[in-house]
């Protein structure tokens, strides 16, 4: 059986057809960094409109690339949310406007359960339960996944999210928009013992991420660099990754303790496709016998695969939704999680 996914959370508008036997039949994903980067970051509106120009065109060629109608396929997958409103919308609307054309099943993805599932997609041997770090542009969570659409939330940012902390470190460092693989490359030539840098809530007994306190030091840090303190920017880069990578770990760390057996120890979204951080990850698995697994790259960044994945494995448990059923801004995958200090979900 295929799915056609289709992703517009965020800045880029993909379309992919997924089997499930694991074949990804074709995908292409449309991305708007062009357009957002004279702005230094997403502009919402311009996202919705670029979205809104794109997607059609970019599921006919998906399905040519296939040689596939939509007629061939089983059922169409969106994101639902959570995401910018305006970007969900289209490709939620198109979905439910393909499906009913095509008397297919509609399937509302939650873009955070297309993350946590990309694994999976990957990897055939990976079963529930296993324990994921979640680490992306607006989301930094540690989650006992048990199945589809059972997600326990043990531990969650109680401020900014890690990929921000990422993209605003590559502003302040003058490298532009996106952040995150900038900063992993020019981290790779600077010494992360330079520059002394916070590693928020490291040891605490309570389980969560706190990254806004790296941030404001980060700035520190550079303006102390302009004023001749003997350090480079990629120093700065190699020390703010390395003071990630220490709170990442020491949080899962945690994670692991106090959490029940799992399968393997799992890491999805934007920043888990910086090579740095999978390898401490790797390394922390060993240590307690698990197995790690992590997507390739393409499939950690925001991509439709993993949405048609979702869709692949909701159809298999007989699940789909109403055409009229709404876009959601905010959805979090554990609704009975305790809301922390303010921080998202
Ligand atoms: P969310 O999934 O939480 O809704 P999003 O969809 O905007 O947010 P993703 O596409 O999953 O986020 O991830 C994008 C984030 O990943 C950006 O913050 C980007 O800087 C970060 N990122 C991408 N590649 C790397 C890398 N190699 N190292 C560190 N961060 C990275
Ligand atoms: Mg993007
Ligand atoms: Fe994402």
């Amino acid at each position: 059986r295929t799915v056609l996914g289709i992703e517009s959370s965020c800045d880029e508008t993909a379309a992919a057809l997924v089997t499930d036997g694991r074949v990804i039949l074709a995908q292409r994903i449309a991305s708007q960094d062009e357009v957002h980067r004279p702005y230094g970051g997403v502009v919402p509106e311009i996202a919705a409109r670029a979205h809104a120009e794109r997607l059609a065109p970019l599921i006919e060629a998906t399905l040519a690339d296939a040689n596939m109608r939509l007629e061939d396929v089983d059922a169409i997958a969106a994101t639902a949310g959570p995401g910018l409103i305006g970007g969900v919308m289209v490709g939620l609307v198109t979905a439910k406007a393909l499906a009913m054309a095509a008397d297919k099943p509609l399937i509302a993805i939650n873009h955070l359960e297309g993350h946590a599932l990309s694994p999976r997609l990957a990897d055939p041997g990976l079963e529930y339960p296993y324990l994921l770090l979640l680490v992306s542009g607006g989301h930094c969570q540690i989650l006992g996944v048990e199945g589809v659409g059972r997600f326990r939330r043990l531990a969650t940012t109680i401020d900014d999210a890690l990929g921000e902390a990422f993209d605003k470190t590559a502003k302040l460092l003058g490298l532009g928009y996106p952040g995150g693989p900038a900063v992993e490359r020019l981290a790779a030539r600077g010494d992360a013992r330079k520059v002394p840098l916070p590693r928020p809530l490291v040891g605490s007994d309570e389980p969560h991420f706190s990254f806004a306190g790296l941030k404001s030091a980060v700035m520190r840090a550079k303006q102390a660099m302009d004023k001749g303190a003997g350090y480079t920017e990629a120093d700065i880069a190699a020390s703010f990754q390395q003071a990630a990578i220490d709170c990442l770990v020491d949080r899962t760390r945690r994670a692991l303790k106090n959490v029940g057996e799992m399968n393997a120890l799992v890491v999805a979204g934007g920043v888990a496709a910086n090579q740095a951080i999978r390898s401490a990850l790797e390394t922390l698995a060993a240590e307690h016998r698990l197995a790690f697994v992590a997507p390739p790259l393409a499939l950690c960044t925001d991509n439709a695969a993993m949405i048609a994945w979702a869709g692949v494995e909701r159809l298999a448990l007989g699940q789909s939704d109403p055409l009229d059923i709404a876009a959601r801004p905010r959805w979090p995958l554990d609704p009975d999680a305790e809301a922390v200090r303010g921080a998202g979900v």
